[in-house]
């Protein structure tokens, strides 16, 4: 199943556009925004299709011609603006599309479709099952009761129903906004369906006085809790937390809250694709002294929650100017952090897990130390041709931990080649060895930057002969 998230916010969006909180400033600040929540599956079934959802598959690079069947959740604006239906009119030669929906929603299709539109529409109720036909094969889909709606009078709300999706595959999708925490009757609906996905409202944050029948970091852990009671969701369902607003902490918080949960989130447009297991980031920065290499580092590390901070030099307790420098890294790092000093990264690449994340800072001082080991400096020349050969098989491994490391890895090293030709032959062989192990490391990261001036210069791919073997 391949499922493009073309929203992951709320109806307001986050930031919402006239707010300047401190959440909505920093997700401003990041250049990120999120707009209604929607997802396209397999490019055929669309679920929800708010006012964003459809440019938003445009911005994705991505036509909504094959979609045979859209699901709506509620008539709620920000799940449902139909006015879509019309755009899709214009085109001409176009398949019969299937719109599923409660009543409410169905009623404020149904004027924006001629009587010779190729369009029919389905009201569906909890309880309810589909069995979606599409070029793809036969979709198996269940409508589950939301708990949306709140006593109040709100129609829309209160037939909101949330899908249950089987593809032709055996792939199942759990789509579960808008609603509240499940009932004890909703978890057991679903019980022992081991979702692969599950998208789940996340709208609230710290808010827990909403009053609305959506979820927040006080009610989605026991909702999510009650759900691996029951089997619905186990160890390998990827929850995924959507209808995402303002009201949750900035992003690197919130992944911080989510992460004891299982739960992660990505940005609006991203893909998710079960036949392929998620990548990790393995980004090499790059920089001369002072190019602000470290800090960028940092600032691409924070949006993972577990970051375990490598120093790779040896501490040197009575250099006065060294302890000033490790003190002001240590204080611009969030306390949450761990630190390790060691020169032996490759072991912590090799052991790290999914999800969590290293920062190796940096990669000069980690040559600097193998050189010594290897007795590098040596006037003698058989001991030191010896230890070159050693530290550049020692570069290899490295390059093959990184490359193979289930991590992220977030790696700084130095530029040092681009000076004078250094006066000593000791001098020359770091360069070497320097320029050596910054080939191997890029050629095994999957992004590499190139610090200048404290500004971030991305550096392209590699021509398809030098990626090496990517398994
Ligand atoms: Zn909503
Ligand atoms: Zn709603």
């Amino acid at each position: 199943m391949r499922i493009h998230l073309l929203g992951t916010g709320s109806a307001d969006g986050w930031p919402n556009p006239f707010c300047h909180c401190a959440s909505c400033e920093a997700e401003r600040a990041a250049g990120r925004s999120r707009t209604s929540s929607a997802a396209l599956v397999d490019g055929v079934l669309l679920i929800d299709a708010g006012p964003t959802a459809t440019n938003a598959a445009t911005r994705a690079g991505i036509g909504l011609a094959t979609v045979a069947h859209v699901l709506i959740t509620h008539g709620h604006p920000d799940h449902l603006a139909p006015e879509f239906l019309l755009w899709r009119e214009w085109i001409s030669g176009l398949d019969l599309l299937h719109v599923h929906g409660p009543s409410g929603a169905i009623e404020r299709c149904r004027h924006w479709v001629g009587p010779a539109s190729p369009v029919e529409f389905h009201v569906v109720q909890a309880g309810d099952t589909i069995d979606a036909k599409t070029p793809l094969g036969e979709y198996a889909i269940r409508v589950l009761q939301a708990a949306h709606g709140h006593g109040n009078g709100d129609l829309l709300a209160d037939e909101a129903v949330l899908y249950d999706i089987t593809d032709p595959e055996g792939t199942s999708l759990l789509y579960a906004t808008d609603t509240g925490p499940f009932s004890a009757e909703q978890s057991g609906q679903v019980a022992g369906r081991a979702f692969d996905i599950m998208l789940v409202d996340e709208s609230f944050g710290f808010k827990d006085d909403h009053g609305t029948g959506h979820l927040d970091l006080a009610t989605l852990p026991a909702m999510l809790a009650g759900l691996r009671g029951e089997g619905a969701i186990t160890d390998a369902t990827d929850v995924i937390a959507i209808h995402l607003s303002h009201h949750n902490p900035p992003e690197r918080e919130l992944r911080a809250a989510l992460h004891p949960l299982g739960v992660r989130i990505v940005d609006d447009l991203t893909l998710i694709d079960t036949n392929v297991a998620p990548q990790p980031v393995h980004h090499l920065i790059i920089g001369g002294v002072r190019s602000g290499k470290s800090t960028y580092a940092e600032a691409l590390a924070r949006l993972h929650p577990a970051v375990a901070y490598v120093a790779t030099g040896e501490s040197r307790k009575d250099d006065a100017e060294w302890a000033a420098r490790v003190a002001e890294h240590q204080a611009r790092r969030p306390p949450e952090w761990t630190t390790i000093e060691t020169a032996d990264v490759q072991s912590l690449l090799d052991d790290a897990g999914p999800g969590d994340a290293l920062l190796i800072d940096c990669i000069g001082m980690w040559l600097t130390r193998q050189l010594d080991e290897a007795g590098a400096w040596s006037t003698d020349e058989t001991t030191a041709a010896a230890a070159r050969i050693d530290v550049l098989a020692r570069i290899e491994v490295l390059a093959e931990s990184t490359r193979a490391s289930k991590a992220h890895v977030f790696m700084v090293t130095n530029e040092v080649g681009q000076g004078v030709v250094p006066a000593t032959s000791s001098g020359r062989l770091f360069r070497d060895l320097m320029g050596i192990a910054n080939s191997r490391l890029s050629q095994a990261s999957t992004e590499v930057t190139f610090m200048v001036a404290g500004r971030p210069l991305p550096l392209g791919t590699l021509p398809a002969t030098q990626t090496g073997s990517a398994s």
